[in-house]
């Protein structure tokens, strides 16, 4: 058996090195220590703090030692601008080592023609796919129908003329209220700024994704992109559909599938659940469910290669070789059968936490999930998402607030609390451990109460969040995090 390598509860690979990782971290705080030592005592406290605290919030994770310790490392004082074999410095050998390590485990682990695993983050990474698909889609036709090889070869007019293109094209994205991302072409991103931006939501009455209604927007709106993917939506995707519909209104598909990589990476989502065959460009990133460092990758059909391929200098500043480093380490971990097991519990965990909430009469955005999502309806407990949000995190519950479907409060108070399974499944919590957590949560919700009209105040029933603190520390001293490591 292959244990995690996060709770190294029982064999390898992380019960091998836990000890060596120990020592590794206590050389290290020592050495920060020696010279600031306010940072050191940070980090500690860090450790105790996530040590201690019931995270629920669905982007996040516990990546392995192996993971966190490649990154402190001299690749981090490495320029290396450009790609592999193709730098704008000299003495980038040991990073197109690394660069090229990484993207072939991307390749490897999710079938994809090609990987790009320079983006610092999931943003980066959707700009490095916008810019992509607009040099693809309608820079190099344009530049082929004027004669040119390069921008610069433009006059100013026929440059002017480019540029106008470029800035003009239309984008079709889940609405923010639906799950979709700010990235999808909403004004607080630049992604909003850069295209002519319409949404598609979900059906009214169940809250899932409604096909029809996709199709019936891309072809009055005929985009250049429809994207899909979510960070707050509980349900599977069915991309093979999406992709039909980009097809007939001749869009290209990108697949923003940072929340679910993991659930990719670990075989749950297959078929037509899987982006990558059916995506022209997928995006991700590596922190989320498929517990990587923190950062983003793009996986792109031939044709969209070369194109994204420009991402460094187009959009990012030069590649952080010292995370890439860690990517190829985070994504080898995702190869192991222990990784699906991981993929799979968190999936089964977050039916189990939807389950528990069902049973004692919670509401639930259509009705529970498939996927690592839940996302909970706190209107019926007379609640804001803000209030919940704000009495959880009393409680030691670490949630966060988010909007619900044509949401009466707004997106800043929200009637949502969005709770996801990746983190404390890693930590080794089951099936019984969630309805437990469904149940601490009810607790609090059924004991917390609106201040007067205020969206924001409230009052948690004296001894709740006692009583809830302690019973979260029994689940959490049953499931430690990096139980093997002693600072
Ligand atoms: N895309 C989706 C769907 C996300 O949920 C997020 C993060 O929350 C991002 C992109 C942005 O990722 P990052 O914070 O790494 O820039």
């Amino acid at each position: 058996m292959t244990a995690d390598p996060v709770t190294s509860n029982a064999a390898a690979p992380g019960a091998e090195y836990a000890e060596t990782a120990s020592a590794a971290y206590r050389a290290a705080l020592q050495v920060i220590e020696s010279v600031e030592p306010r940072i050191a005592a940070a980090t500690r406290k860090e450790l105790a703090d996530q040590r201690d605290s019931l995270k629920l919030i669905a982007s996040e994770n516990y990546a392995s030692p192996a993971v966190l310790l490649t990154m402190g490392s001299w690749f981090s004082d490495k320029y290396a601008e450009g790609t592999i074999g193709h730098r704008f410095y000299a003495g980038c050998q040991n990073v197109d080592t690394v660069e090229s390590l990484a993207a072939e485990h991307a390749r490897e682990l999710f079938g994809a023609p090609y990987a790009y695993v320079q983006p610092h983050s999931g943003i980066d990474a959707n700009l490095v796919a916008f810019w992509a698909i607009l040099a693809t889609r309608v820079e190099a036709p344009e530049l082929a129908a004027l004669g040119a090889k390069h921008v610069n070869d433009l006059s100013e007019a026929d440059w002017e003329k480019l540029r106008n293109k470029l800035g003009n094209q239309r984008l079709l994205g889940m609405s923010l209220d639906a799950g979709g991302h700010l990235t999808h072409g909403f004004r607080p991103n630049i992604s909003g700024k850069m295209f002519h931006q319409r949404s598609y939501g979900t059906d009214p009455n169940t809250g899932f994704l409604d096909y029809g209604a996709v199709a019936d927007a891309a072809r009055e709106f005929k985009p250049l992109i429809i994207v899909a993917g979510y960070s707050a939506y509980p349900r599977r995707v069915d991309f093979a559909k999406m992709r039909e519909i980009a097809d007939e209104v001749g869009a290209t598909l990108m697949v923003d599938m940072a929340h679910f990589a993991g659930l990719v990476a670990g075989k749950v989502f297959t078929g037509d659940e899987d982006p990558v065959p059916h995506a022209h460009v997928t995006t991700t990133t590596t922190h989320k469910s498929l517990r990587g460092p923190r950062g983003g990758m793009v996986l792109a059909q031939p044709e969209y290669s070369d194109a994204v391929d420009k991402g460094c200098p187009m959009v990012l500043g030069g590649p952080l070789s010292h995370v890439m480093a860690a990517k190829a380490v985070a994504l080898a971990e995702a190869r192991q059968p222990a990784f699906q097991a991981y993929a799979q519990r968190v999936a089964d965990n977050a039916q189990a936490l939807a389950d528990g909430f069902l049973k004692r009469d919670a509401q639930l955005v259509t009705g529970g999930t498939d996927n690592h999502i839940v996302l909970l309806d706190v209107t019926s407990f007379g609640l804001t998402g803000r209030q919940a949000e704000s009495a959880l995190l009393d409680a030691g519950i670490v949630t966060n607030r988010n909007s619900v479907p044509a949401d009466p409060n707004g997106a800043w108070y929200t009637s949502g609390i969005r709770l996801g399974t990746p983190a404390l499944t890693t930590r080794g919590f089951g099936a019984d451990d969630f309805d437990r957590v469904a149940d601490l949560i009810v607790d609090v919700l059924s004991n917390t109460e609106q201040q007067g009209t205020s969206k924001a105040k409230y009052t948690l029933a004296d001894g709740t969040a006692e009583r809830v603190h302690a019973a979260s520390a029994e689940l959490l001293a049953a499931n430690p995090l990096y139980p093997r490591l002693t600072l």
